[in-house]
């Protein structure tokens, strides 16, 4: 068992039991040695990336050359949803195809419990060799997202001023190295986080103009929301090319990645998949950053899936999918049944296929936040969405107010519909409900660490907690 409070890594009875249930599932028919050469899996996570700040997604400036020729050559997702707005609770999403009610980290520094299984630790069960590479303090070591690898690394987990890209792609290619020793197949996962606040300069890009106004570059992210209130045009579009060129300088680090992954004669049987955890917010709906709210430009993330095994050049696949689906996706990619290992969100396989993926899984984002050290209950942000057809729903449960949008006619939600139409916001409430239900099956304890004096630095740094 784990301590409640902090965490101690894996003992006792917990291992032995989750030891056991390991290797039941490796000796489960179709996993022995007979089983075919399996593929690696590469997923790469950009922390904060829009999705509309990219080439491959209508975007006009020039920041995601890598990205955008990787799309080229991939299924490309269209209306791919995270779960949450802000890294912990999103990343652990992916892990688990758990939603945030379920896998319960949604407090800032919150530990990944470990008493889930994590997709790593699945790959792991059935042999594959597995490394991490992360540079967000929210996924360092000892934070429980660590848990199934044998190779994890957080030294570039250096405050939100470090730039870190370059370095990050330097260790998964050494990483990568290691893992292809023992000659099983590998799975590697790599999260870059420079495009998060705070938004450094990147001049030979070009895009940022000198400073504007008092945006310099490199504020942290409550420097910044200081000057909300009285930020100028010009002051937020400065904050938008600065932030642009930390997405260039970071798609530049991940082209070097896929260049090591090709030298090593990798490329043709490595399943790569591309994606963010979350957007960022500027201004549009009256907030800098994210953690507290559920708009498109946060919930609705780029996904690109890289299977050299298929000819799926450049397809776009309309369909709307969430982040929940990844786990599953790579072990049916794999050669696994995502069903039999108990998950129940849908494989987007048959989609990468060009097939249908039967019933469509309503898009269901929630989150539940509140600052560390916060000095006022009204700073908690409670709130869940739902879409269905072409509206969504969002639901403050601290308020008990509701925002509907029509996001096809209106993509920047810019026009509440709720008092205009009580029907619909009574129908999509009950929609929204039986999804919460849904999510929340087979909750977990939250667990939370005592936070030193350090911690709390880092996370006032990242912008999630107060002064
Ligand atoms: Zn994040």
């Amino acid at each position: 068992m784990v301590a409640p409070g902090h965490y101690e890594g894996r003992s006792g009875g917990a291992l032995l039991a989750q030891a056991s249930a390991l290797l039941a599932l490796s000796l489960a028919p179709g996993c022995g040695q007979d089983s075919p050469a399996r593929p690696n899996v590469l997923l790469v996570v950009v922390d904060t990336l829009r999705r509309d700040h990219l080439g491959c997604y209508g975007y006009e400036r020039p920041t995601s050359p890598t990205i955008d020729a990787l799309a080229e050559r991939s299924v490309r997702f269209d209306n791919a949803y995270t779960t949450a707005p802000w890294t912990s609770p999103a990343i652990a999403s992916i892990l688990t195809s758990l939603y945030p009610s379920a896998h319960n980290v949604v407090r800032g520094g919150a530990i990944l419990p470990e008493k889930l299984t994590t997709l790593t630790e699945t790959l792991s069960a059935h042999g594959y060799a597995t490394g991490g590479v992360t540079s967000n303090w929210q996924t360092r070591k000892g934070s429980g997202f660590d848990q199934g690898f044998e190779l994890y690394s957080d030294s570039q987990v250096k405050g939100t001023k470090h730039v870190s890209s370059p370095d990050v792609t330097s260790e998964a290619l050494t990483m990568l190295d290691q893992l292809m020793v023992g000659g099983h197949p590998f799975f590697l996962s790599v999260l870059y986080f420079d495009p998060h606040c705070a938004y450094m300069r990147h001049p030979e890009y070009g895009f940022a103009a000198p400073p504007a106004g008092r945006i310099r570059g490199g504020e942290d992210m409550l420097e910044l929301r200081s000057m909300m209130a009285t930020m100028s045009p010009l002051e937020v579009q400065c904050l938008r090319d600065l932030y642009d060129e930390e997405i260039a300088f970071t798609d530049a680090s991940f082209g070097r990645l896929l260049e090591g992954l090709d030298a090593r004669g990798l490329a043709e049987n490595t399943l790569i998949l591309f994606m963010s955890d979350h957007g960022e917010e500027f201004l549009a709906h009256g907030w800098l950053g994210h953690t507290r709210n559920l708009y498109q430009d946060m919930v609705r993330v780029p996904l690109i899936v890289h299977d050299p095994r298929t000819d799926s050049r450049g397809r776009v696949e309309p369909t709307r999918v969430s982040l929940v689906s990844i786990a599953p996706t790579v072990l049916d990619l794999v050669g696994l049944d995502p069903s039999e290992l108990g998950y129940s969100a849908p494989s987007l396989r048959p989609l990468l296929e060009g097939r249908s993926a039967g019933d469509a899984w309503p898009i269901y984002c929630e989150v539940d936040f509140i600052p560390v050290n916060a000095k006022h209950g009204n700073k908690r942000s409670r709130k869940r969405s739902i879409l269905v057809g072409r509206h969504k729903l969002i639901r403050d449960d601290a308020t008990d107010r509701f925002e509907l949008y029509d996001v096809e006619r209106d993509p920047l939600e810019t026009e509440d519909l709720a008092a205009s139409s009580p029907e619909l916001v009574r129908e999509l409430e009950r929609a929204l409900d039986r999804m919460s239900d849904r999510a929340a099956r087979g909750a977990v304890a939250t667990q939370q660490p005592v936070l030193s004096e350090k911690d709390i630095e880092v996370l006032r740094g990242l912008g999630y907690a107060d002064r």
